[in-house]
């Protein structure tokens, strides 16, 4: 299970600082120390962690914490604070268009979960009330068109296609017009993916981008390999910019480093997070209930 490490680490952290009572300047370094290392072994990004440290000593070592009564449990609070805001602070929304459709465009490597993911997502938005259309957009895996139909089925989502001879920007165009045309208020396009990032790759994302001017472009990472999700974010980042990210497979054997790390590098929020195969696994990113989850 995801953080589980992290967590345990922590608690003890906290523990030892609990038994003290008054807390002195070295044992509040000394347990920062300790939260650095936890941090950067669940592979947080190492500039993320010295800034976090640093603010957390900062207020950790202010008089009120110092001569409160309790002055682990400001600690351990503060630390709860900042986490939370390191990964936003708040939920962040999809933007929906005020002239419908609202256009989703779905990117990320190959693997990372993507089209399962815009299934989830269909699933999800339609649960709310919404009318989605998923759009194949991925001409090149041979499965793939064939994969979104499965998942738009089960869910009773239509699926738009145009097979494999189409180009993708013309695909992505003729599914705005579907839904124009017949009500669907909600586009979600799975892109293709490759399993690493590369110029052609992000020259066709740019293209379909530009044809259909999308109201959010989310990038789906897959949370099981940590530090990788940040570089992936931020050259997709900088060649798209992206509205915010989808974390996949907290369910794996997560440690934690792409959740934290994230928004505080690429400054672009954690939407959604999906923790297992099935379509109803997605819920919305809270930042305040993960950083509870990491601490335990
Ligand atoms: P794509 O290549 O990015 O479109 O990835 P797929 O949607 O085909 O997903 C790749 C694999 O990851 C599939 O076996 C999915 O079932 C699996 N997967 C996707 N999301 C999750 C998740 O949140 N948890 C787990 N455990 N597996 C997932």
């Amino acid at each position: 299970m995801a953080f589980e490490s992290l967590t345990g680490k922590l608690q003890d952290i906290f523990k030892k600082l609990r038994g003290k009572g008054k807390l002195s300047e070295k044992d509040v370094k000394e347990a920062m120390k300790e939260v650095k290392i936890a941090l950067l072994e669940a592979d947080v990004n190492f500039k993320v962690v010295k800034e976090f440290i640093n603010t957390v000593t900062e207020k950790s070592l202010g008089q009120e914490v110092m001569e409160s009564l309790t002055p682990a449990q400001h600690v351990i609070k503060i630390v709860n604070d900042e986490l939370t805001a390191l990964m936003g602070s708040k939920e962040s929304k999809i933007n929906f268009s005020d002239k419908p459709p609202t256009i989703i465009m779905m990117v990320g490597l190959q693997g990372s979960g993507k089209t399962t993911t815009s299934g989830k997502l269909a699933n999800y938005l339609k649960s709310k009330g919404k009318n989605p259309v998923l759009v194949a957009c991925d001409i090149y895996r041979p499965a793939a068109i064939k994969q979104l139909q499965v998942v738009g089925s089960s869910i009773n989502v239509p699926v738009f296609s145009m097979g494999d001879k189409t180009t993708p920007v013309d695909i992505a165009k003729g599914a705005v017009d579907f839904a124009k045309n017949n009500n669907y208020n909600v586009v979600i396009i799975d892109t293709a993916g490759r399993l690493h990032i590369d110029e052609e790759l992000m020259d066709e994302l740019k293209n379909i981008k530009d044809a259909v001017n999308p109201n959010e472009i989310l990038l789906v990472v897959d949370a099981m390999t940590g530090q990788d999700v940040v570089n992936v974010a931020e050259s997709f980042n900088e060649k798209l910019d992206i509205d915010g990210v989808i974390l996949t497979k907290l369910d794996g054997d997560t440690r934690g480093g792409a959740a934290l790390s994230v928004k505080a590098v690429t400054h672009k929020p954690i939407k959604f997070i999906a923790s297992g195969e099935k379509l109803t696994d997605i819920e919305v990113f809270h930042p305040d209930r993960m950083a509870s989850r990491i601490l335990g």
